[in-house]
């Protein structure tokens, strides 16, 4: 029983090195049909392709944003719900540093969603609208909202 277990073991190993060389043969004879089949291929579905594509990336993008709005799709700040102008804020404001140390100077948003989940989301990120982006760098500068006040003295001076 062992030995024929063996030999058939060994024979299964003959048959395969023959059909890997054979299949590397007919690879080199048939190049060009190959590449060409290959490429029709991928441009008759190419459509189906983007779309999915797409599709994977906008779910990547959901996830990450719900994970960070603290299981609501939505800016933790505001409360504001319209996902096409929410977006990953890095806590510590070192997002532009921390893409540089990534990827070098591109902004490459679906890549910033796939290295989030590989990572497990890690801390440091917050979901916020695009307001609320742009409020907390004005914080960052110093610069503070006016109060009715304010704004009455600054349009009747
Ligand atoms: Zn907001």
């Amino acid at each position: 029983m062992e030995y024929n277990k063996e030999k058939q073991h060994q024979i299964y190993l003959r048959r395969k090195d023959k059909q890997a060389a054979w299949r590397k043969v007919y690879y080199q004879d048939n190049k060009d049909k190959l590449l060409a089949d290959s490429r029709r291929w991928y441009q008759e579905n190419k459509e189906k392709r983007a779309s999915y594509v797409k599709r994977h990336r906008l779910k990547r993008r959901l996830e990450a944003l719900i994970h960070y709005g603290n299981g609501k799709l939505a800016c933790i700040r505001c409360g504001f719900t319209d996902e096409r102008a929410l977006s990953i804020d890095h806590i510590n404001n070192d997002g532009a540093e921390h893409r540089r140390q990534m990827y070098g100077d591109k902004l490459p948003d679906p890549r910033l969603y796939m290295w989030l989940r590989a990572r497990s989301y890690p801390e440091g990120f917050q979901t916020l609208c695009m307001n609320c982006q742009f409020i907390k760098e004005r914080e960052r500068q110093g610069v503070t909202h006016l109060t009715g006040q304010e704004v009455y003295d600054i349009i009747t001076d």
